[in-house]
């Protein structure tokens, strides 16, 4: 398997030839500021001990304190994390918010632990990495697999090991905990207020307009969610047990969606056992062809490498959204930009979560809370203002969107290098 942190470096090479950064910056863009690693011995119910690895990868912190997720699951390791930390640096930079770049893993099924089992994961993870975390050193946030049950027991951790209250340590947190309105369906609708302004550029019309949805989880649902209530037509949608497809292309209803893949109940007290393709009427399809369907828009919201050089292709539709951080390798996106296609990266489409994990983090270091309506007019205002930055920047040097977003974020990055060199 390719390294993905390669494929990330490799995205900042190709940005660099349109920047006049001196090599010493970009030796240090290229390297994480740190790397932790650590095993965590975690007590099964039944007695048992297992030890699981996890990481936290600092990338850079130049503009702000580290920021990112941190994610559950099996096939989490270090070059993912790793590349990972690099995205969030660039997309707290293209969204121009005062933070850094970090992510976090921990290699585990979450699926296959109970929920007492999964508190301990959790708060185990906190007990280790405490004193390389905290409101103005690293804030950790949800990804894949985790959520705000998860941030709320690492909140509590942090505050039981530093005996201080200290809500802005993580973000993504429930609202009785210090959470921020309109954080669980940021992502989304962060991507859809982008997608608006692509949208007006592109004069696209929404009933005429079909959407393939890959991953049906908080990012998923929610784009989908918001795309359908403005009109365009959610065609097919998958999740990690398989897809389905409307034929006829009339759209599906992505709460009526949601309603059948929860209804078989939830494992280890928060992951859905049913599945989209629960739901008859539609013709079934695999995850992974989800992509190939003849559609407008087509959306990878799973993970990272979901276009890749295989299948790059056979991908019919015009319009790429990219809300999996990493979903598109570099080598598909040559394919696919020699096809005239239009990638709108992840670390724009997708910032929408780690602004308003921002804002959640502004809120908790304040003590004065926001009502939704400002935090989404908020949303929107960073979002449009990212998209019309990256967009005129693309037109301008003539090179595609994820090219101009990093050229955009890595000059907004190596300006903090160099003020405190
Ligand atoms: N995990 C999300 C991302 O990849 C959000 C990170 C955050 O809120 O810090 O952008």
């Amino acid at each position: 398997m390719a390294s993905v942190f390669k494929n990330a470096l490799s995205q900042l090479d190709k940005a660099a030839k349109y920047l006049e950064l001196d090599k010493d910056i970009l030796e240090i863009l290229r390297n994480p500021q740190r790397i932790l690693q650590a095993s965590l011995p975690v007590k099964m119910d039944d007695g048992s001990v297992k030890v699981f690895t996890a990481f936290r990868v600092q990338h850079n912190d130049a503009r702000g304190p580290f920021k990112g997720g941190i994610r559950f699951h099996p096939k989490t390791n270090l070059d993912e994390v790793k590349a990972l930390a690099f995205w969030m640096a660039i997309k707290t930079a293209v969204v121009g918010i005062p933070m850094g770049g970090g992510k976090g893993g921990v290699t585990v099924d979450p699926k296959k632990l109970s929920k007492a089992e999964l508190e301990r994961l959790a708060r185990a993870y906190i007990r280790t990495f405490k004193d390389f975390i905290g409101p103005q050193k690293d804030v950790p946030a949800p990804d894949v697999n985790t959520n705000p049950q998860i941030m709320a027991w690492m909140v509590d951790e942090y505050e039981q090991v530093t005996g201080q209250k200290n809500l802005g340590v993580i973000t993504g947190k429930p609202l009785e905990l210090g959470g921020s309105q309109g954080r669980t369906a940021a992502t989304g609708l962060g991507g859809f207020f982008v997608f608006r302004q692509l949208a007006k550029k592109l004069k696209l019309k929404p009933k005429q307009t079909t959407v393939a949805i890959q991953g049906f989880g908080n990012v998923g649902y929610f784009l989908a969610k918001f795309l359908h209530e403005a009109g365009y037509k959610i065609v097919a949608v998958a999740d990690s047990k398989g897809g389905i497809y409307d034929k006829r292309q009339l759209g599906m209803d992505p709460d009526h969606l949601l309603k059948q893949k929860q209804s078989k109940g939830f494992a280890s007290g928060c992951y859905c056992v049913g599945s989209v393709c629960d739901c008859d009427n539609y013709q079934k399809v695999k995850s992974d062809k989800i992509l190939e369907l003849p559609v407008d828009v087509v959306v990878p919201a799973a993970l990272e490498n979901a276009i890749n050089k295989e299948n790059a292709g056979r991908i019919k539709a015009k319009i790429i959204l990219e809300l999996a951080n990493g979903g598109v390798t570099p080598e598909a996106e040559e394919k696919l930009l020699a096809k005239n296609k239009l990638v709108v990266p992840d670390v724009l489409i997708n910032a929408g979560g780690v602004v308003v994990s921002y804002f959640e983090w502004v809120q908790n270091l304040q003590n004065y809370y926001w009502t939704e309506e400002e935090v989404n007019e908020k949303l929107d205002e960073i979002m449009s203002r990212a998209f019309s930055e990256v967009w005129s920047l693309s037109n301008k040097l003539k090179i595609d969107l994820r090219t101009a977003a990093f050229v955009l974020a890595v000059k907004r990055i190596a300006g903090a290098i160099e003020k405190r060199v």
